[in-house]
């Protein structure tokens, strides 16, 4: 007997206005094939992974098949890319409908690759499988490191051929998101529709995203300044473990606080503020060490659109906007420092540490190291296998960082507890990545991609497996490129 997948669509997006979607069906493809699939989380969806993975399971993921009360749609967005505001779309993505889970939890189930739609512009609508898997590898790592994120349940190859800078296997990626709301939707609706339009935009978001803001004159700023919280944290989280994001265009910064598009993003090896991966971010706009300032630029945008909402007096709201965006940067700092703390067994606080943190981080920009690694070596007191040991100021700022330690009532024993919850033993390395990818796409070989999954699924548990995973890419003369 057939077994239900138990996908169980209610499509509020789909009741917006016309102005938000529109209704596109996924392009059919010739002869999908499961190639990963996310057991845990499609368990935790409340799906049947068995009926996932039958015929009828992936001829979903593959857009050849719409679940019953599924209603697949196009949604519409704008954004800055690169600072400049361009009209988007969903041009490669559909978006089938929210999945109300068994808990009650509504969530975005999106095909990413799954054909042309009226945004597409010059686009295919297409995806190629190295990219998707790329996507679920990272976004998955970002789940495990307890930083908020889209999710992935599932690669299907497509049996077609996408035609980038050679021929590529098609594939299409299930992405799971609490919404696919952007600042870049905000600044569509702000361009194209009236002031009713922003206002049940307003209204959407709060329902889905922030329900407990209550009714009343303040709802908008509330919501306003709570996605500031919601971004503050975020780039924080990044920060603290090194992610580049790559590409932090409007569209690309969701309003409910979640890392989205995994592009060309990547984890910082060598610690350096101005590290760019990406290959089309030559002036550095969307380097590490701007990460948090372009939070504030995109955040400055969302307030933007919300403006006409906040005051009947347009010079008072503007005033509002401004006040609530000048906390972005309090609030940054206050998760960075306290993850910087937490990242060097500090529980309490004095006002030096901020010098304390940021001399350490010179010393590594200066020397060299790597920033995962060198914050492990701390942790396990391992700093005479690494280049700092030998210098004269990493021996004075260690000196400094022993008797910071003393002034404290917790224990070395609870402060190197704190340091393994706040270090992660293993994030997804460019190179390990790369070797996963090889395997699958080359290969047929998702043995690697596996095994990396699972080391990266528990970042802070600190196994001998991990230690291996630790180990950096030997000397390559080609910097990393990633690509969008
Ligand atoms: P991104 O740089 O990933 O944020 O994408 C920017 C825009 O390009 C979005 O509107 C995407 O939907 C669109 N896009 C990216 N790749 C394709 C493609 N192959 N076909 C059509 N649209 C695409
Ligand atoms: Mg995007
Ligand atoms: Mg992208």
């Amino acid at each position: 007997e057939r077994v239900e997948a138990g996908w169980n669509f209610d499509n509020s997006y789909a009741r917006l206005p016309q102005l938000f979607a529109t209704s596109t069906n996924p392009t059919p493809v010739d002869a999908p094939q499961l190639v990963i699939l996310n057991e845990k989380l499609a368990t935790s969806l409340g799906l049947s992974i068995e009926a996932l993975q039958s015929e009828e399971g992936v001829a979903v993921f593959a857009g050849n098949s719409i679940p019953e009360d599924a209603q697949p749609l196009a949604q519409a967005y704008a954004g800055h890319q690169f600072g400049n505001f361009t009209m988007l779309g969903d041009g490669r993505a559909v978006l089938l409908g929210e999945h109300i889970t068994p808990q009650g939890e509504r969530l975005d189930i999106q095909l990413k690759g799954a054909g042309r739609t009226p945004y597409s512009r010059g686009g295919d609508g297409r995806a190629s499988l190295g990219p998707m898997l790329r996507e679920y590898i990272i976004s998955e790592a970002m789940h495990g490191l307890g930083i908020p994120t889209t999710r992935s349940l599932a690669v299907v190859t497509t049996g077609e051929t996408v035609i980038r800078e050679s021929h590529l296997p098609g594939a299409i990626l299930t992405r799971i998101a609490t919404s696919h709301l952007r600042v870049g939707t905000f600044e569509y609706v702000l361009q194209w529709g009236n002031a009713e339009d922003i206002r049940v935009l307003a209204e959407y978001t709060l329902q889905r995203h922030y329900p407990a803001i209550e009714e009343g004159q303040d709802r908008y700023l509330h919501l306003l300044q709570e996605v500031i919280k919601r971004q503050a944290m975020l780039i924080a989280k990044w920060q603290l473990v090194g992610f580049i994001h790559g590409v932090m265009n409007t569209d690309n910064m969701a309003i409910g606080g979640e890392t989205i598009d995994y592009g060309p993003c990547a984890f910082m090896d060598t610690f350096d503020p101005a590290q760019v991966f990406s290959s089309i971010d030559r002036q550095g706009r969307y380097a590490y060490g701007n990460q948090p300032n372009i939070g504030s630029w995109n955040l400055t945008r969302f307030a933007e659109a919300l403006v006409p909402l906040l005051h009947e007096d347009q010079s008072e709201a503007v005033e509002l906007a401004q006040d609530a965006l000048a906390e972005y940067a309090t609030l940054y700092y206050g998760h960075w420092i306290a993850g910087m703390r937490a990242k060097l067994g500090i529980f309490n606080e004095e006002e030096q540490d901020e010098v304390l943190i940021k001399d350490l981080l010179s010393l590594m920009h200066k020397h060299h190291v790597d920033y995962t690694n060198t914050f492990l070596a701390l942790t396990f007191n391992t700093v005479e296998d690494t280049v700092l040991s030998g210098t004269p100021a990493f021996t004075a700022w260690n000196t400094l960082w022993q008797e910071r330690l003393e002034r404290q009532q917790e224990s070395k024993d609870a402060a190197q507890e704190l340091m393994r919850n706040s270090n992660p033993a293993v994030i997804a390395r460019n190179h390990r990545v790369e070797e996963a990818l090889a395997a699958a796409v080359d290969h047929g070989d998702y043995c690697v991609m596996e095994q990396l999954l699972g080391v990266l699924s528990n970042p802070y548990a600190h196994t001998p497996e991990q230690a291996i995973y630790a180990t950096l890419p030997a000397n390559s003369t080609l910097p990393y490129r990633t690509f969008c």
